[in-house]
């Protein structure tokens, strides 16, 4: 078997089997899944991330609701928009593009979603059931991560685990999920005193830092499997991970190349919760 994750051939697999569900709930019951996305500005990495998740939902048959409001936007404005969204049967998930520009209050705007269309599980009641297990929506990437595992038999339980990064998005919700599958969960961060003794303990490493390449195979044990969230470019404009892929790639018995690894796993799982959260509406209707 390959030692390379196919983080886009496990997607095309799952969102087959998205696609055919959106077809069986709209055949039964008449409802098609609707994610609405609110873009404020024109950044150009956020102009590309809403796109792709637009072409996807396509694709699996969700109906995708593009909201585009100018940098310029109050505050008021954008929870204007979320409080008629939210009072709209049509639309199962609601997300906010992030960053949002600094007059916006970001906290303010997810605490207005409700959770019950939170697809992206920002929502601090979705934050706090996702700490004791009881939860709707898991947060994409996180998420994603874990299907891949479970996708190339990957056993969490009883290894050791070890993430570098402990952002809100990706680091904290992912020591959670591997600590649910009974993995052994260390934190490292950029103020962990040894980097490359912590991390080179680890059966399973996942990196989200945001630093191009900076892991290299002396942070990596013989064997392990890397999983690498970072979304870099360079300035030759090369898309690199947060792992120095060509360094480590001999080393580890599996890993996830940028791009084409977790990327296209994180919309997948986006899909997954919009998809949930229709079939969910159907018990409230
Ligand atoms: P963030 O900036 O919010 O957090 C970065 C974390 O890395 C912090 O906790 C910090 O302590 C740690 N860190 C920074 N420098 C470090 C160092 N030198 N050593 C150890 N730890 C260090 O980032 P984020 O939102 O978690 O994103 C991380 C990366 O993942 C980015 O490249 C982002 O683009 C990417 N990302 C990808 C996806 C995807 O779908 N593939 C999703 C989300 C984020």
């Amino acid at each position: 078997m390959s030692k390379i994750i196919d983080g886009k051939a496990v997607s095309a697999y799952l969102r087959q089997e998205i696609k055919n569900e959106v077809e069986k709930l709209i055949l039964d019951h008449n409802v098609q899944p609707g994610l609405a996305v609110i873009l404020v500005g024109t950044d150009p990495a956020s102009t590309v991330y809403v796109r792709n998740k637009h072409k996807a939902c396509e694709a699996t048959g969700i109906r995708s609701v593009s909201i585009e409001l100018p940098a310029t936007v109050s505050e008021d404005e954008v929870l204007l928009k979320i409080d008629e969204l939210n009072r709209d049967d049509t639309i199962h998930g609601i997300l906010v593009q992030l960053p949002l520009p600094k007059h916006i209050d970001e906290k303010k705007v997810i605490n207005a979603i409700s959770p019950a269309k939170d697809v992206d599980a920002f929502h601090p009641e979705n934050v706090g059931r996702i700490m004791t297990g009881d939860y709707k929506f898991l947060p994409c990437t996180p998420a994603g991560i874990i299907s891949l595992l479970d996708y190339y038999k990957v056993e969490i339980e009883g290894k050791s685990c070890v993430i570098i990064g402990r952002s809100n998005i990706v680091g904290k919700p992912m020591a959670h999920l591997l600590l649910e599958r009974n993995g052994t969960v260390t934190v490292a961060h950029s103020r962990t005193k040894d980097l490359k003794a912590t991390a080179s303990q680890a059966d399973i490493l996942v990196v989200a830092i945001g630093k191009p390449e900076l892991i290299n195979s002396e942070y990596v044990k013989e064997g392990a499997v890397v999983i690498d969230v970072g979304i870099n470019r360079k300035s030759d404009g090369r898309l690199v991970g947060d792992v120095d892929f060509e360094s480590v790639k001999d080393k580890v018995s599996l890993i996830t190349p940028v791009p084409g690894g977790v990327g296209p796993m994180t919309i997948t799982t986006l899909l997954r919760n919009t998809l949930m959260s229709a079939k969910t509406s159907l018990n409230k209707a």
